[in-house]
């Protein structure tokens, strides 16, 4: 099956609801949902034809799939890149380009702000493998540059970073990465192609978790490269449709759903986000705000360049205390004080989700290894949703009026 033949010219708003392979012979006009492990081939030498990847069709759903297909030419169009590889997870997206691209004796540099899961994916399973993993500080670019050796094949960011929002200058790391005839992987999950294209910036790979804005009402767990067409057909083709960590049909139908109103969403949500932000910021019971919309961000002026004016849809602030543990003590009462807001871990969903990074996220860490990534003991995640604004301030309100 052809990608559906559209206009070259067409904006990021109607290539989310328009992209996706031909129609059926029926016509439909939401895309197809296709469950099915199998497909009836036309001859023998067809089969063979198209097992051997000499001719275009659907054989297995390990192997391809149309609603899947449909879902990373959607993707793939909104990133700005030739073509996408959908995955089961966000997780498993960074497991196929870690098997894909590294070998034992490869050396990858990391941030050390990256999300959770992202850490021990490369210090624990790519080690065993023997595959070195320097981590590096998210925002010295002069450390990423001094990190580089002979044998460094990746470089790994996330910007903005969960839950401190850090942000990193992707032409930066793109500049380093190429001169040291490296690769540069940047996952998007946070800023969305709406707000961020980082392969405009030099990336090479963008790596997203579809479980977050892509789906956006917190439903399905997805992810996603998005590469060019040889890189998807020479570099990640081949280990996927072998490792099987593919995404199944109907959450990549659920994820084209989700990305038609990804842009709106996303603009409404960081719109709510800044005004939370502001509203935290003048709370007396708050002794710090971290969103990249507010000026007193470090890497203010980067963002701002980088994602389109926006700080994006999550931010993250401190209850103030005495010591670590009426911090601890105070951000509970604030969370637990939640009458409309979720305690729930995930984000990008369109319902305003809050957590406890301290003990959740980053629970598995020491609380030195905390201290050292800034994790306080009383910092609150918000991932703002579509509720009305002043419910969801109010919400906060009820706890830390009752400090
Ligand atoms: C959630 C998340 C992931 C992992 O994605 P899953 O779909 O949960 O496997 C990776 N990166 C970032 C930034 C995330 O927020």
């Amino acid at each position: 099956m052809a990608a559906q033949q559209l206009p070259n010219d067409l904006h990021l708003d109607t290539l989310a609801v328009r992209t996706a392979l031909e129609r059926s012979q029926y016509g439909e006009n939401s895309e197809a949902l296709y469950l099915t492990s199998g497909y009836v081939q036309s001859s023998a030498a067809s089969s063979a034809a198209r097992f051997a990847m000499e001719e275009e069709g659907f054989t297995y759903s390990r192997v391809g799939n149309p609603t899947v297909s449909s879902m990373e030419l959607r993707l793939a169009a909104l990133e700005g890149t030739e073509a996408a590889v959908a995955t089961s997870s966000g997780m498993s997206a960074i497991l196929l380009l870690g098997m894909a691209l590294l070998k034992a004796g490869d050396h990858v540099i990391c941030s050390q702000s990256v999300f959770g899961s992202v850490i021990p994916m490369f210090s624990r399973e790519f080690a065993k493998f023997g595959v070195e993993t320097t981590f590096v500080s998210q925002t010295d670019v002069a450390a990423w540059k001094a990190a580089v050796r002979p044998n460094t094949k990746l470089l790994f960011a996330e910007t903005p970073t969960n839950p401190l929002t850090e942000v990193c200058d992707i032409q930066a790391l793109a500049d380093i990465a190429h001169n040291a005839g490296a690769f540069l992987a940047v996952d998007n999950c946070f800023a969305t192609p709406v707000l961020q294209r980082p392969v405009t910036m030099g990336a090479d790979f963008i790596i997203h978790s579809g479980t977050k804005f892509l789906d956006g009402q917190g439903r399905v767990m997805a992810g996603a490269i998005c590469c060019t067409q040889k890189q998807r057909d020479d570099i990640f083709l081949p280990v996927i449709r072998t490792a099987g960590m593919v995404l199944a049909p109907f959450n990549a139908w659920v994820l084209l759903k989700g990305m038609e109103t990804l842009a709106i969403r996303v603009k409404a949500q960081s719109a709510s986000t800044l005004a939370v932000a502001q509203w935290l910021e003048a709370q007396p019971q708050v002794a710090r705000v971290f969103y990249p919309g507010l000026p007193s961000h470090a890497q203010h002026e980067l963002a701002m360049r980088q994602q389109s004016g926006s700080g994006g849809a999550v931010l993250s602030f401190e209850v103030k205390a005495p010591d670590v543990e009426a911090a601890r003590k105070n951000a509970f009462h604030v969370l637990d004080s939640m009458q409309v807001l979720s305690l729930c871990t995930n984000l990008g969903d369109t319902k305003t989700l809050a957590a406890h990074p301290a003990s959740t996220s980053h629970g598995r860490l020491s609380e030195a290894q905390r201290q050292l990534a800034g994790i306080g003991q009383g910092l609150i995640r918000v991932a703002v949703g579509l509720e009305h604004i002043d419910d969801i301030t109010a919400d906060l309100a009820r706890g830390l009026n009752t400090l």
